[in-house]
């Protein structure tokens, strides 16, 4: 199944940028979920964190995460350089601040790889223009296989995450949408149609006055 995420939409109205905040538990799926829409809807620019977290062997530094130390993070955030950041699984995680405002300046929209810590902030910060949409596992040991599967991180790791899945699930009502991943493919269209829908709204769309006023004024016989 193909969805246009610009259905009922037409190029010249303006619209504002959407702050698109997905989160879930580590191992929900929310990455594959992120990857997918970024190749599929090109309008979509991803948010580079910066994080104090080391590297994991198939992340690629300025790509997935700027890894920075704690003394770079700490300078980051007392500079005000950082829109929101949090303590996650024992390291710190932020979002550059510069990036996304040009990007909500440009009117174009922007994907937040965060957690509910940092998407309760950006609400508080940007509410209109964040959408916030939760990932939730299909069940408990289905999230304990899949953070296996990937076989990244340590036994200890793992044991964490599992652990802090359940306060980070606890927060569902956080957000706007939440959305079961118990297949990928439906999954990935439901957020496809969540977007579709935020982007006809019409207090973002601006540019409908001025449309409407249009076809108001023109006549016909
Ligand atoms: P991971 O270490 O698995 O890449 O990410 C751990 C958690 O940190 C995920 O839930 C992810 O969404 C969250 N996270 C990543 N970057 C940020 C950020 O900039 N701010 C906040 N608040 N959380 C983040």
């Amino acid at each position: 199944m193909t969805l246009s995420t610009d259905l009922g939409s037409t190029p010249d109205i303006a619209r504002r940028g959407l702050m698109l905040v997905l989160s879930s538990p580590s191992g929900a799926g929310k990455s594959t979920i992120a990857r997918n829409l970024l190749e599929f809807d090109p309008s979509f620019s991803l948010s580079v964190s910066v994080t104090t977290r080391k590297r994991r062997t198939s992340e690629i530094d300025g790509v997935h995460y700027r890894f920075v130390n704690r003394e770079e993070f700490e300078f980051l955030r007392a500079g005000d350089g950082l829109l929101e950041w949090a303590e996650v699984h024992g390291n710190f995680y932020g979002t550059p601040r510069a990036p996304a405002e040009k990007a909500m300046r440009e009117g174009r929209d922007m994907l937040f790889d965060i957690d509910y810590q940092g998407a309760l902030q950006l609400q508080e910060k940007a509410g209109e223009d964040v959408v916030s949409i939760f990932i939730l596992p299909p069940s408990m040991e289905e999230l304990k296989t899949r953070l296996l599967r990937r076989a990244e991180d340590s036994a200890e790791t793992i044991a964490i995450r599992l652990n802090n899945a359940k306060v980070e699930i606890a927060r569902w009502r956080d957000y706007d949408y939440v959305v079961v991943n118990d297949d990928l493919d439906r999954a990935f269209q439901a957020v496809r149609a969540i977007i579709a829908a935020e982007r006809l709204r019409r207090d973002r769309r601006p540019g409908l006055a001025a449309f409407t006023e249009a076809l108001l004024a023109q006549e016909v016989g």
